[in-house]
C-alpha cells in the first residue's frame, strides 16, 4: 500500500496508469518494473516508468495513437508524453552477447526470463498493478533490505556478456548507497580490464553519475578497489607504488566526504579534486578530460581550477587585489572550497586563506560574483587621457582599489583616479 502512493504521489503517474490499464483492458499484463521498483521501495523519487509487458510490440504500437518504435526487435516501445516518455518492453530473454555490450538477438518470454536478463537482483524487481504486489524472482528484496548491490545469476557470465555493468555496478553502489556482494565485487575485480571495450563517452557519463551520487566515497572505493579506475585513468597512478596510490585515494575521500556534506554538485570540483589529490597537473587534466570526449568548458574549467589551487595563496600573498580579481572567474567559488581542502590535507598555515576568504566575502554578492568596476575606460578618457595602455593600467589599478576597498564609493574613486593622474604625470 505504502508503494502504491509513492507511485500515486509522483506526477507522470496518471499517464502511466493509463499506459498499464491499456495493457490490462486488451487481456495483457502490466508490470511496473526495474529502477521505479527499485526507488520506490527503497523511497527514492522513481525517474522515470518502466513497463514489462506480454504483449508483443506490435500490439503495444497499436493501442496508442503515438508511440516511438525505438527497438521494435528489442521489443521497446516508448509511449511518449509532454516532457517526459514511458517506455513498454515485452518479457524477453536474451540470445547470445556478441560484442561485449548489446545480445545478438532477444526472443520474447517470460517474466521469470525477463527479470534473469537484468542486471542487478534490486533492478529486477515488477510491480504488478493488478495485484498491488512485488513480483520478486531473483531475491531482490532481500537484497534492498541488506543494501546488497548483486548481479542476477553468475556474475562473471553477467559482467562478460555487457562490460558496462562493470560501471553500473559502482555506480549504482553510489547511486543507492549499497555494498557490492562478495562474488559480485570478486567478479568486478578479475575484469576490471574488460571495461575497456566500453565507449569512452558512456564511461565519462557514468562516472559523472558516480561523483553526484548519494554516496561518492561508495562509488570512489569501488572505483578504485576493484582496479577499475587504474585502468581507466592510469595517469593517475604513473609513477606511483601502491601505498602512494592508497595515499592518494585517501586524500580524495576526505574531499568527497566534504563534498557530500556540503552537497557539492558541480562536476568541476569532483573532477579537480581527483586530478589535485592524485597530482596531476593541469595540463594533463586537460588532455585527460579531452580523451573522455567531455565538454571543452568542463576541461577548460577543471584545467583553472588545478592551475589556480596550487598558486593562488602565493598570488594573494604578493598581490591581494589579483587573487581576488581571479575568483571572479566563474569557477572562484569552487577554487575557494577546494583550496579548504588544501589547508586540511596539507595541515599547513590557514591565515592567508582565512584572510582572502574574508576578503572575497566582503566583496563578492549572493553568487560569488565579483562586483562591477565603479570606473571604466571613458572615465579615464574623460580625464583627457589619450587612448592607450595607460587607460587599461588605471582602470586596473581602479578596480583593485575598490575590490581592497582603500575606495568606499565611486565618487571616492574618481577623485583617487584625478590624483593619480596627475601623480603619473599623464594629463
Ligand atoms: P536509473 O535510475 O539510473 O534510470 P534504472 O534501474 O531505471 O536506473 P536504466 O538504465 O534506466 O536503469 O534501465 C532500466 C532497467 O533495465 C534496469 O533497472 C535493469 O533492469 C535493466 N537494464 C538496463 N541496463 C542493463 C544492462 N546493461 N544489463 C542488464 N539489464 C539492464
Ligand atoms: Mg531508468
Amino acid at each position: 500500500m505504502k508503494l502504491l502512493s509513492a507511485f500515486e504521489n509522483h506526477k507522470q503517474w496518471p499517464h502511466v496508469k493509463e499506459v498499464a490499464e491499456k495493457l490490462i483492458n486488451n487481456g495483457f499484463k502490466a508490470f511496473l518494473a526495474g529502477g521505479c521498483v527499485r526507488d520506490a521501495i527503497i523511497g527514492r523519487v522513481p525517474k522515470d516508468f518502466d513497463i514489462a509487458t506480454d504483449a508483443p510490440p506490435t500490439a503495444v504500437e497499436g493501442f496508442f495513437e503515438k508511440t516511438i518504435p525505438v527497438g521494435r526487435e528489442f521489443g521497446i516501445v516508448i509511449v511518449p508524453f509532454s516532457g517526459f516518455q514511458v517506455e513498454v518492453a515485452t518479457f524477453r530473454k536474451d540470445g547470445a552477447y556478441v560484442d561485449g555490450r548489446h545480445p545478438e538477438a532477444v526472443t520474447f518470454s517470460s517474466p521469470q526470463e525477463d527479470a534473469a536478463r537484468r542486471d542487478f537482483t534490486v533492478n529486477a524487481l515488477f510491480y504488478d498493478i493488478q495485484s498491488n504486489a512485488v513480483i520478486d524472482h531473483v531475491g531482490g528484496l532481500q537484497d534492498i533490505k541488506d543494501k546488497s548491490l548483486r548481479a542476477v545469476g553468475d556474475p562473471c557470465r553477467r559482467f562478460d556478456e555487457d562490460k558496462l555493468r562493470l560501471m553500473r555496478a559502482v555506480r549504482f553502489s553510489g547511486e543507492l548507497n549499497f555494498s557490492l556482494a562478495p562474488a559480485t565485487y570478486l567478479a568486478l575485480c578479475e575484469r576490471a580490464e574488460s571495461i575497456q571495450a566500453v565507449s569512452v563517452e558512456r564511461i565519462f557519463s557514468e562516472m559523472n553519475r558516480i561523483w553526484l551520487s548519494e554516496n561518492p566515497v561508495k562509488g570512489f572505493n569501488g572505483l578504485f578497489e576493484t582496479g577499475l579506475l587504474q585502468v581507466l585513468m592510469p595517469e593517475l597512478f604513473l609513477n606511483k607504488d601502491q601505498s602512494d596510490a592508497v595515499s592518494c585515494g585517501q586524500k580524495f575521500k576526505v574531499m568527497l566526504n566534504g563534498f557530500m556534506q556540503r552537497k557539492v554538485n558541480a562536476i568541476e570540483s569532483y573532477w579537480a579534486g581527483l586530478f589535485l589529490s592524485f597530482n596531476v597537473s593541469d595540463a594533463k587534466a586537460h588532455d585527460c578530460l579531452m580523451e573522455w570526449h567531455g565538454p571543452r568548458q568542463l576541461a577548460d574549467d577543471v584545467t583553472w581550477l588545478v592551475q589556480h589551487y596550487h598558486s593562488l595563496i602565493a598570488i594573494f600573498t604578493k598581490h591581494p587585489a589579483k587573487a581576488l580579481r581571479l575568483l571572479g572567474h566563474g569557477m572562484g567559488v569552487y577554487l575557494l572550497d577546494l583550496l579548504q581542502f588544501k589547508s586540511i590535507i596539507e595541515r599547513g598555515d590557514t591565515s592567508s586563506l582565512e584572510s582572502l576568504v574574508i576578503a572575497y566575502n566582503q566583496i563578492c554578492d549572493s553568487q560569488g560574483l565579483l562586483p562591477a568596476a565603479w570606473v571604466k575606460g571613458k572615465d579615464v578618457l574623460n580625464l583627457g587621457l589619450a587612448p592607450g595602455k595607460s587607460v587599461g593600467e588605471l582602470v586596473e589599478a581602479a578596480y583593485d582599489r575598490q575590490l581592497l576597498g582603500e575606495s568606499l564609493n565611486r565618487k571616492e574613486l574618481l577623485e583617487w583616479l584625478m590624483s593619480e593622474v596627475s601623480r603619473r604625470g599623464l594629463s
